[in-house]
């Protein structure tokens, strides 16, 4: 079975050299040596001016929101992973969801003024798949009403968006360096802000709240990074960019395979984006192809090959949401996730399993052109 990922490691012997420091030192947590290192390397490949490391991407989005303290609305995006939805709700924050864009699958930023109330607090997008938002038309509403932006950038460490790291954006930016995502310290995550006053709040509430003074000056929790964490994500640095360049390459394979493959719709590729290759999505047209794409990921699956319905359903439709709150219409949103579907993409996926693929879907089109 080939799966839509493979999380990268590095040589176990790399790993264990790594590691070695901290049976001399006994540093295993509370920001040692292995997370200070990490934490300069991560700030400088983000273009942060300052970043705080945290033991994953969920918590750091709750931190973002809990350092700018925040209430009452957040509009953000439906189209994105729980984690992002729930952090807001979970922060006491009511999210109000905003459309998207039919290319982009980001926030469609002609939608957000008219979701502003008095209530609203803060703007909360989603650089979904590593496609960069509208940051300069959202900067500019948020200011216009005086609003925070927090950028959830899960998917994009290793890229740029004209020419800086995506730390350099938003009043927050949040990342995951979780084992599925392009760079990996197993579990792990950053938040990244241009403001000292926010850092500190940072440090304080993922450490109990207690101060670089030992004082305890907030309600704070443990989301700290231990030096293990770190010692993988120092590894794992080494090779991103070798492993963005072997993600690249498998991709351009699969836009060449599919360039003209009738009913597959490929995300077209973005300007002042480097990307950081994370993952491969494609749309399925039911009209086109004579199945929908809950059929195709069936066929995939039957020809062992896992790919994955992301991101459906909406966050907007989990059943734990259902007459909690009163939720906003997102047709876009909703097509889009009925038609989307990732195909398995990571830097040792072999040649082979790719044209196969893409033989497979080619082979789902002539089939219904012969029926026809
Ligand atoms: C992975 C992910 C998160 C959560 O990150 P973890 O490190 O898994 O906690 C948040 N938002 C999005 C969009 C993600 O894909």
């Amino acid at each position: 079975m080939i799966y839509v990922t493979k999380s990268s490691l590095p040589e176990f012997e790399e790993y264990a050299a790594e590691i070695k420091e901290i049976w001399e030192s006994h540093r295993l947590t509370n920001m040692g040596p292995k997370y200070e290192l990490l934490k300069e390397k991560m700030g400088a490949l983000l273009s942060a001016e300052r970043i705080e490391l945290v033991n994953n991407g969920h918590m750091a989005i709750e931190l973002a929101l809990q350092a700018l303290e925040l209430e009452g609305e957040v509009i953000t995006t439906p189209f994105t992973f729980a984690s992002t939805t729930h952090a807001i709700i979970r922060c006491g924050l009511t999210p109000v969801f905003c459309d998207i864009d039919p290319v982009r699958c980001t926030m469609d930023p002609d939608k957000i003024e008219s979701l502003i109330t008095p209530k609203t607090s803060a703007i909360l997008p989603v650089h979904v798949y590593g496609q960069i938002c509208d940051i300069e038309r959202i900067a500019r509403i948020a200011e216009k009403h005086h609003l925070k932006v927090i950028y959830d950038a899960a998917h994009t460490v290793g890229e740029t968006y004209k020419g800086k790291g995506l730390g350099a954006y938003g009043d927050l930016s949040t990342f995951s360096f979780h084992a599925t995502k392009v760079f990996s310290t197993c579990e792990g995550g950053g938040v990244t802000c241009s403001s000292d006053r926010l850092s500190e709040r940072l440090y304080t509430l993922q450490n109990f709240g207690i101060n670089m003074d030992a004082e305890v000056v907030g309600i704070g929790m443990n989301s700290k990074m231990s030096e293990f964490h770190a010692a993988m994500g120092l590894c794992n640095l080494r090779h991103l960019e070798e492993m963005i360049q072997r993600r690249k390459e498998r991709v351009e394979l699969y836009r060449k395979a599919l360039a003209d493959c009738p009913g597959i719709e490929l995300m077209p590729e973005q300007e002042h984006v480097v990307s950081n290759y994370a993952y491969f999505p494609i749309f399925v047209h039911k009209e086109a192809l004579g199945i929908d794409r809950d059929q195709v990921c069936a066929v995939l699956y039957e020809n062992g090959f896992f790919a994955r319905k992301y991101f459906y359903p909406l966050t907007s439709e989990f059943p734990c949401y259902q007459g909690k709150f009163p939720i906003q219409e997102t047709p876009v949103a909703h097509e889009r996730s009925t038609q989307v579907m990732t195909l398995p993409l990571y830097p040792d996926l072999e040649e082979e399993n790719i044209l196969e693929i893409c033989r497979i879907l080619h082979s789902l089109g002539k089939q219904r052109r012969i029926q026809v």
